[in-house]
């Protein structure tokens, strides 16, 4: 925790200009420390973003704001440690092995991510100071993170979504101390934060109340450099907790991560399961999401939390994220009825399974959010037959596995996309029984044209789903604008059709 105090002239470096590099130069330069920005790029738009900030600064001191620090911008070099620097506050993508990281540890300097620089200023000016229940995993946060603060907010309590999504966590923190200024983030009573494996690896003493790590698939394995480096990056999530380490029973890698972690004298090991829940378990007895871990004799009682059907939408995986959502809700004590109501009242974002509509009673559904292969095998998993969309930029990713899983479900399908050959490959090898059409334009009409090969394939009682397993940006801005293009080609079928 930070008094502000301790800011008073102290050198820092914060490396990237960005999203989470510009709030941490105001807030820092706000509490009067000397702020050095360093950043790679030297582009256009770096050096608008410079002179927006540096624009800022100047109005700041102009105002006779106390106290201030100040703030420089290096643009163009992002390697070498400026001069005198006391601590370095970096962006949570860059890279470990950046020579700027190698002459900050030579230096004995500390090196922060935003996550972390969050964590040491909660209760800045005597701010209320809100424990945090903690999602990490490879697929699954942002949509468990919301399921938790429904809950929570159904439960009468102070929350927010924050960390990877919504509101930042230095807004969450900090409210109106924020440097935008007029922030509307009031005091909280609990936060529900979402952490990706970047910024936990560079967030050492963040100690939550209670967290999960949902599932373990390989993913961002350049950037972290190992398999086993990514998982103990995720596994930092654990260290420290004082009430719960939630854990995935059907993959095991996440109850290992639960062992090797140390927490808090008195914390539990809690497991969700899609079956029978044991003692210290939350899982599904006869259609009812069920609670044998958070009840007074877990030996011989269960209480019942909500319906699957209470669930949106009630796929398998994101029963899942139900469980783990409500597992960490009931460590922080919120009662039965609030997880039912607060699931009841949850909506999916955009693209997450999004059913667009149904044409000549086949359903077409938007999952442009599955950019991973363990994200497709999920929704695939959840539908029978399927006619599946899929393609794009592979990231190194190989497509055996999912296919030969999801094989005997597949009517047919459409490919696209820069690593579309990769798929079709697999598709060969585990599934040549399939109907496959390939699409060799990757113009953004492409979409339009893998719609109307789809509808051919599907027959009445289908699914046409988009999973792609593969990144967009080969073809589409981003996963949003993908999933738009497949929604708008649907609702052109529908129009066609009726
Ligand atoms: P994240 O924030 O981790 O990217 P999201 O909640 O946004 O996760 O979901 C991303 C995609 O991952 C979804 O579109 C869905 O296909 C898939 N997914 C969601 N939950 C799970 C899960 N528990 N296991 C596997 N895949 C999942």
């Amino acid at each position: 925790m930070s008094t502000g105090a301790q800011w008073q002239g102290r050198r820092v470096t914060v490396a990237g200009l960005g999203v989470s590099g510009i709030p941490a130069a105001k807030v820092l330069s706000g509490l009067g420390a000397v702020v050095t920005v360093v950043n790679d790029g030297d582009d256009e738009r770096s050096r608008a973003q410079a002179a927006d900030l540096l624009r800022w600064a100047a109005e700041h001191e102009a105002a006779g704001e106390e106290p201030r620090g100040s703030i420089t911008v290096r643009l163009g070099d992002g390697a070498t440690l400026p001069e005198g620097t006391e601590l370095v506050v970096t962006a949570p993508g860059w890279q470990p092995d950046k020579p700027l990281f190698g002459a900050a540890a030579e230096a004995g300097v500390e090196i922060w991510g935003d996550v972390e620089l969050a964590w040491r200023l909660r209760g800045l000016h005597g701010r209320k100071v809100a424990p945090w229940l903690a999602v990490t995993g490879t697929n699954g946060k942002t949509t468990t993170v919301r399921m938790l603060a429904a809950i929570l907010e159904a439960a009468g309590l102070r929350t927010a979504a924050v960390g990877n999504i919504g509101v930042s966590l230095l807004d969450a923190v900090l409210g109106d101390e924020a440097a935008e200024g007029g922030s509307e983030h009031g005091e909280y009573d609990v936060l529900a934060v979402e952490l990706s494996s970047y910024q936990l690896h560079w967030a050492p003493s963040v100690r939550a109340h209670s967290a999960v790590v949902l599932n373990l698939a390989p993913d961002h394995i350049d950037w972290h450099g190992s398999m086993a480096a990514y998982a103990a990056d995720k596994g930092r999530v654990y260290e420290g907790n004082t009430v719960a380490c939630v854990y995935n029973a059907a993959d095991t890698a996440t109850e290992d991560l639960v062992r090797g972690a140390d927490v808090e004298e008195g914390c539990r090991a809690i497991g969700f399961t899609l079956g029978t829940p044991g003692p210290s378990q939350l899982g599904v007895v006869d259609g009812i999401l069920v609670d044998r871990a958070f009840v007074e004799n877990r030996q011989q009682q269960a209480q019942e939390l909500a319906e699957v059907a209470d669930v949106n939408p009630p796929a398998p995986h994101n029963i899942a994220n139900a469980l783990a959502a409500a597992a960490l809700a009931r460590a922080y004590g919120v009662p039965a009825a609030a997880v039912r109501d607060g699931l009841r009242a949850f909506r999916p974002d955009p693209h997450r399974i999004e059913k667009v509509a149904d044409v000549a009673e086949v359903a077409y559904i938007d999952d442009s959010k599955a950019t991973n292969t363990h994200a497709a095998e999920a929704s695939l998993a959840a539908y029978d037959p399927i006619v599946w969309i899929a393609g794009g930029l592979a990231k190194g990713a190989t497509f055996d596995e999912l296919v030969s899983a999801s094989a005997t479900r597949l009517r047919g399908a459409v490919l696209m996309g820069a690593d579309r050959g990769l798929i079709l490959e697999a598709l060969r090898r585990h599934a040549p029984d399939v109907p496959v059409v390939t699409l060799d334009r990757t113009d953004t009409g492409a979409m339009a044209a893998a719609v109307q090969e789809a509808a051919r394939l599907a027959r009445p009682g289908d699914t046409v789903l988009l999973a792609p397993a593969c990144a967009s940006m080969d073809m589409f801005v981003n996963y949003n604008k993908r999933g738009e293009a497949f929604a708008d080609a649907v609702r052109a079928l529908a129009a066609q059709r009726a």
